[in-house]
């Protein structure tokens, strides 16, 4: 079967339409494809493999190399010098939560929804050239089951469950006047619960991971936009921790632990939590230990974007300002540090709102991941350390065990981007904005990224 000749539609939403081709020919051999004269980025080194050859066989990656590759039916792609890399990994989504705040996704937001949402949100980020998401609380295996069966578009999905947090926290979704114990949407939904003792991290983080959860999501400091709690809230007690790693431990998965604070951090690490979130206070110090227990840590940039207090939910809100100065002044020294004594940082977008705005927002982020580092830094954090974050949830909840993700080798998965340029030079390619809410709508997908593969099976392509 000639792929090349299936997808001859250039425009993308014409491709969102039709049910995308699957990477096995219809005689159950599995489909080749070949991608000829490209400069491929593998995910990890600056220096791009010249002048290569790359085949699909099925949904992997059989080989890569500078000589001609001599198969009998293949698709083949001329890239034309362009340059070849892997799909890229946003390491903290949401993409369920659709906004406008808190308290409206509690009161008036039903499964529906939320499911819509999270269907357009899939799309969207696969067509911005994400591959791969892992979502950081709030979805469930469902949209997995979705987008992995063929009935929606979007990327692979490692879905963390429901937010495990303590009452007050930043999971705490509740009214105000919701009593203790009430039962919420979002718990009902199993997309937040509250914990707010050993028993009850076992039983719910148990429920996350039978509910197709890859890994835990533990809420382990406040936040500035949630209603009841300080960001420099430690909260759950130590005990805690260590209970939803053992538990992640049972799954022979891991957790991963929204904390701000430096103690915050400090215990998670030492509970054995593998990847922290957002980590704003990272020091020296932090990443000494992290490099001892072999965490990684995902940041979302835009906390540190000169314009934060514009931002409605913020400005809108006295104790979001409030706490978002205090945030601010104490956030101020991440990037320097990470540049002194750098850890394994993937990247994280974080936005919670409706698709368009969080399509703004990722390009803004990406834009940041250069400006603050450099291109090169910024295409690792994307890619392979990416790859290596979600393969953390091990042999048994890893939904995608076969390959590795965030890489161009042999044996990996065939997630791919044909870029138009070299971004190691010229990384707007990627489709940044040097904007966030106040920029222009983006493009459904960047003009940039002219092929779009994952799993073997063409999403895009706009070089015909
Ligand atoms: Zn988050």
């Amino acid at each position: 079967m000639k792929l090349t000749k299936l997808l001859t539609a250039t425009a993308v939403s014409a491709l969102l339409c039709v049910a995308a081709i699957p990477a096995w020919a219809q005689d159950g051999a599995p489909a080749m494809t070949l991608f000829t004269n490209v400069h491929v980025f593998d995910g990890v080194n600056e220096a791009r493999i010249e002048n290569a050859n790359v085949l699909v066989e099925g949904n992997l990656i059989k080989t890569v190399s500078t000589e001609a590759i001599d198969v009998g039916e293949a698709s083949v792609i001329d890239g034309g010098g362009r340059t070849l890399m892997p799909g890229l990994i946003e390491g903290h989504a949401h993409l369920m939560l659709m906004g406008p705040s808190l308290p409206i996704m509690e009161s008036e937001t039903t499964w529906e929804d939320f499911a819509i949402h999270g269907t357009k949100m899939s799309e969207m980020y696969l067509m911005q050239g994400f591959t791969t998401v892992r979502d950081a609380g709030g979805a469930n295996a469902g949209l997995q089951r979705a987008i992995d069966g063929g009935m929606i578009l979007g990327p692979r999905l490692y879905p963390s469950g429901a937010f495990l947090g303590s009452r007050g926290g930043h999971a705490d979704f509740a009214n105000f006047t919701a009593p203790v114990g009430q039962s919420t949407n979002f718990s009902r939904l199993n997309m937040a619960q509250e914990v707010d003792n050993i028993a009850d991290v076992q039983k719910y983080g148990r429920n996350n991971f039978r509910m197709g959860a890859s890994q835990l999501k533990f809420m382990q400091s406040g936040g500035v936009v949630s209603a009841f709690d300080p960001w420099q809230l430690l909260a759950g007690s130590q005990a805690e921790i260590e209970a939803a790693v053992q538990v992640a431990n049972e799954y022979g998965s891991y957790v991963m632990a929204h904390s701000y604070r430096k103690e915050a951090i400090l215990n998670a690490l030492n509970a054995g939590v593998r990847s922290i979130e957002h980590g704003f206070m990272f020091d020296c110090e932090i990443s000494a230990l992290m490099a001892k227990k072999d965490a990684y840590i995902t940041t979302n940039l835009t906390a540190f974007d000169p314009n934060l207090f514009e931002i409605p939910a913020i400005a809108n809100v006295p104790a979001s300002l409030r706490k978002a100065k205090s945030a601010s002044a104490a956030f101020g020294n991440y990037i320097t540090n990470m540049k002194e004594c750098p850890a394994k940082r993937a990247f994280q977008t974080d936005c919670v709102g409706d698709v368009a705005s969080c399509s703004k927002q990722i390009a803004y982020e990406k834009f940041l991941n250069a400006d603050f580092f450099d291109p090169h830094t910024a295409l690792v954090t994307m890619t392979s350390v990416g790859g290596e974050l979600v393969a953390l949830s091990g042999d048994f909840m890893n939904p995608y065990p076969e390959g590795k993700l965030g890489v161009i080798e042999e044996g990996a998965y065939a997630d791919i981007l044909l870029v138009d340029g070299n971004p190691l030079e010229d990384f707007s390619v990627m489709g940044t904005s040097d904007k966030w809410f106040d920029g222009p709508e983006r493009p459904e997908s960047p003009e940039g990224i002219l092929v779009i593969m994952k799993d073997g099976v063409i999403y895009k392509n706009t070089l015909n």
